[in-house]
């Protein structure tokens, strides 16, 4: 009823008059970022970009993932990029003036790979089978993993397929520079997923400030992007004071940080074991829900204390899914994270979470 709907956006107004963490969402289309604006997000803190490649341009991505032959490779870059202009332009158009954090291509490698099962049964029973499906066949067991979530992901996919990034990156800028002339505020940020090693980041960040340098020079408009990374693996958070040196901002991946830090499968969440865990009390909650403030949160503290003793103010965010979780809310205010970014329709409890953790922490300061 409309009584209910009054109190509840007053009560929002109240949660946002006093809560000190920004509140962004994930979104990663036109679409997705206005609602998100409606819902008062205040920036996207997570752009995934690999669902932009599915549907016809998989096939594109495949051809660079698996080109022998640089033409081939670069040919489909070539189609991709307008594409990618195009999609980042939509976003930062409905987030204008709002800051955009795109997060790098991070795709687990056989979402986007044939199937090589099939692809074996057809070519045994071909009499003559092409020789370029020889050689696809031969791409794609030469990239088959047995755990693709641990496999050629993120920054370690960008670091071996040449000018993946570069494409993605030059999209970006230049979408920047369309925005820019169209009189907008576009405010990209870019962010490079699972970084175990501040090694990876350095060669990433470098590749990314050369293309920005370029589309720059280009345009005559200057593009200027932070670059951060996720942390989302126990080496990135135990070596969050390296890592800080090239990173502007930190994005905890709590999804995977919480699959690695246990080992346990995020796509298995449902197995046998995980509900014993609950019946014998292993774990109350599931650490994919609620963040389990012991392991992980222990690295979560961690990472922000290196990271912000070697790069003071360091901005810090989480877009793991445990963002719009009521408990895990009340967890970053008190580790001291700027920001939460969570699913649009989650927004408005994780704005109220975060006006009830800045006002107890209150209460808490002032019976002291
Ligand atoms: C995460 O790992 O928490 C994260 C936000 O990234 P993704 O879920 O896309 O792996
Ligand atoms: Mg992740």
């Amino acid at each position: 009823s409309v009584g209910v709907v009054d109190a509840v956006a007053r009560a929002l107004e109240h949660a946002d008059s006093v809560r000190r963490l920004e509140v962004r969402a994930n979104a990663d289309t036109s679409e997705d970022a206005r609602r998100a604006r409606r819902f008062g997000a205040q920036g996207i803190g997570l752009c995934r970009t690999e669902h932009m490649f599915l549907g016809e341009r998989r096939r594109l991505v495949e051809e660079v993932i698996l080109a022998g032959d640089d033409h081939v490779r670069e040919r489909a870059l070539a189609a991709l990029l307008p594409l990618q202009r195009a999609d980042f332009t939509g976003i930062l158009e409905a987030m204008d003036g709002l800051p955009v954090t795109i997060r790098l291509l991070d795709p687990p490698l056989h979402e986007f790979l044939p199937d090589r099962t099939e692809l074996a049964v057809r070519l045994a029973s071909t009499a003559e089978p092409a020789p370029q499906d020889v050689e696809l066949l031969g791409a794609v067991n030469r990239l088959h993993e047995q755990n693709p979530m641990l496999g050629l992901r993120g920054v370690r996919l960008a670091l071996v397929v040449p000018g993946l990034v570069a494409m993605q990156v030059r999209a970006i800028a230049e979408a920047v520079v369309a925005r820019t002339r169209a009189g907008g505020t576009p405010r990209a940020e870019i962010m490079v997923p699972l970084v175990g090693a501040v090694e990876e980041l350095r060669i990433e960040r470098a590749e990314v400030e050369r293309v920005l340098a370029e589309v720059s020079e280009e345009s005559g408009v200057s593009v200027c992007c932070p670059v951060g990374t996720m942390i989302e693996l126990p080496r990135a958070a135990l070596t969050a004071g390296e890592i800080a040196d090239e990173a502007d901002f930190f994005s905890f991946g709590t999804n995977d940080l919480t699959q690695t830090t246990w080992g346990f499968s995020r796509d298995d969440v449902e197995a046998a074991f995980f509900s014993a865990y609950l019946d014998k009390g292993i774990f109350l909650d599931s650490p994919f829900e609620t963040l389990d403030r012991d392991g992980v949160g222990r690295l979560v503290r961690i990472a922000v204390d290196e990271g912000r003793a070697a790069r003071p103010g360091l901005k810090i965010g989480v877009c793991g899914e445990h963002g719009g979780d009521p408990e895990s809310v009340h967890f970053f205010h008190a580790a001291g994270l700027d920001y939460v970014s969570c699913s649009p329709f989650r927004m408005p409890v994780a704005r109220l979470e975060a006006g009830r953790a800045a006002l107890a922490a209150t209460e808490r300061s002032d019976k002291r």
